[in-house]
């Protein structure tokens, strides 16, 4: 009899070779074109992959609040209460000691000591506006409680502040000849989809169906349908990640400006965050998936190969949430866990994107030769935590809530940010494979230790779960 191929190991490796090949190929074409490719004919060769990255995105709404709204509406109130404590127990711990493991190694390697000696300045054309981080903070509070759904799924709500004419310098806002605390302020809708908002809508639609009973029971079986939907369709998308990866990839490779900032002033920076992103990813949180479920988790990370690909070759959790559903579903891990942990994990539980928020940070207070006191460390924690958090799930959305762990240390945005901008393509992918990481490895312990009160004697044994 022929061996049966497994599918879904077919689709992994050939998702991770799409990664490496695309890779490779980006580099073979910037090695051998006479000249450098245009920015069309670059647009022109990820057209394949921008394609991918659309019709995953399409499913991020529908799926986001179908998920949390079916997961928690078929929970009893009490087992989603323990479910979600416990959740969020996890995306505290593992986000504070990602900052902590953050802290420390860009403290003791000091990077920036070495790089400020001979730092090249470069030219800035990052568009920083200047902002609070009163507001910032008081803007992810707000995000949270959005006044119109439709227009949720297209902005969020930002304070702007109305700056006049000649009072300040636009290179940098911190010597302005009035305080930005006196300056008039708006709110404004710009940026990406309020997924925040949708999600603390979605977990109260959910509760309210759930308390309904017989009466809700229509609307509950109409967002389980439609949450099945969206993975049947994620289902059939997930087939065009092999070749999705590898266009982005290799369109990502031929867009960069220089290779030499990798191994030049930034090198240490980079070895930083990856070193931090190493150790949390596999040493930290493997002690905390040891010590909640007594078994240690690379054959977990091994068997979600596919959803790190892809989140290594779109650079976006929010974009890689639906494989991520899909793959802890075939991993048996109960689908009211997965469809209340991941979603959710997507949204607010970027371990990575909270390391390199600290760790550059303080690389860039570093280079600035700026000195840092206990005080100023902790801040950064709090605010690195609360800019992961607000971060959306996107390519480089940490870039741009950095500003406000710049703010804490006392540095201006605008002539700062751009000293990382140069490898922050390629961390960034790191960054996000580790955050999807972490929001997997959340389900499997989610769904361990509710393993009782789900209905199940052995954890994973979707046999003995109750039917829902
Ligand atoms: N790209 C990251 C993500 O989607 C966010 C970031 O750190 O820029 O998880």
């Amino acid at each position: 009899c022929k061996p049966k191929v497994n599918r879904h190991n077919l689709l992994t490796f050939l998702t991770v070779v799409g990664v490496v090949g695309g890779t490779v190929c980006g580099c073979i074409i910037r090695a051998t074109a006479t000249s450098k490719w245009t920015p069309r004919q670059i647009m022109y060769l990820e057209f394949p992959g921008d394609l991918f990255l659309r019709m995953l995105k399409a499913l991020i709404v529908p799926l986001l609040m179908a998920s949390v709204i079916s997961a928690i509406g078929s929970l009893d109130l009490s087992l989603s209460k323990k479910i979600a404590i416990r959740s969020i127990a996890y995306y505290a711990t593992t986000t504070i000691s990602a900052v902590i493991l953050g802290i420390f190694l860009v403290l003791t390697i000091r990077p920036g000591v070495s790089a400020s000696k001979n730092f090249e300045e470069t030219e800035d054309d990052t568009q920083a506006r200047p902002v609070l981080t009163a507001d910032t903070l008081l803007d992810l509070i707000r995000n949270l409680f959005p006044p119109n759904l439709v227009q949720a799924t297209i902005y969020q709500s930002q304070t702007h502040l109305k700056i006049p004419p000649g009072v300040c310098d636009p290179t940098n806002f911190n010597n302005c000849t009035k305080p930005l605390q006196d300056m008039e302020f708006t709110e404004v809708y710009e940026g990406t989809t309020n997924v925040l908002g949708l999600v603390m809508f979605s977990i109260v639609f959910g509760i309210t169906i759930g308390k309904m009973g017989e009466q809700g029971a229509p609307l509950l079986a109409f967002f389980d349908a439609l949450s099945e939907a969206m993975m049947m369709i994620t289902g059939w998308v997930i087939w065009l990640s092999p070749l999705g990866v590898f266009f982005l990839v290799t369109a990502q490779v031929l867009k960069i400006k220089s290779f030499a900032a990798l191994v030049g002033q930034l090198g240490m920076y980079f070895f930083t965050v990856l070193l931090g992103l190493f150790i949390h990813g596999f040493v930290t949180l493997s002690i905390i998936y040891f010590v909640c479920t007594r078994t240690l988790p690379f054959k977990t990370i091994a068997g979600m190969s596919q959803v790190l690909a892809t989140a290594f070759g779109t650079a976006s959790s929010s974009a890689t949430m639906p494989v991520t559903i899909r793959t802890m579903d075939k991993m048996g891990v109960d689908p009211r866990v997965t469809r209340f942990v991941i979603p959710i994990g997507a949204t607010i539980n970027m371990d990575g994107t909270a390391l390199y928020e600290a760790v550059a940070a303080i690389f860039i207070a570093q280079i600035r030769q700026v000195q840092l006191g206990f005080g100023q460390a902790v801040a950064v924690c709090v605010t690195a935590t609360a800019a992961s958090i607000g971060a959306a799930g996107i390519p480089q959305a940490g870039l741009v809530t950095m500003v406000m762990v710049l703010d804490t240390v006392g540095l201006p945005a605008k002539n700062n940010i751009v000293i990382i901008i140069a490898v922050d393509w390629l961390l960034d992918r790191f960054r996000t494979t580790i955050n999807v990481m972490c929001d997997a490895l959340a389900a499997k312990i989610v769904d361990h230790m509710s393993a009782g009160e789900l209905g199940r004697t052995v954890p994973g044994d979707k046999l003995n779960a109750e039917p829902h």
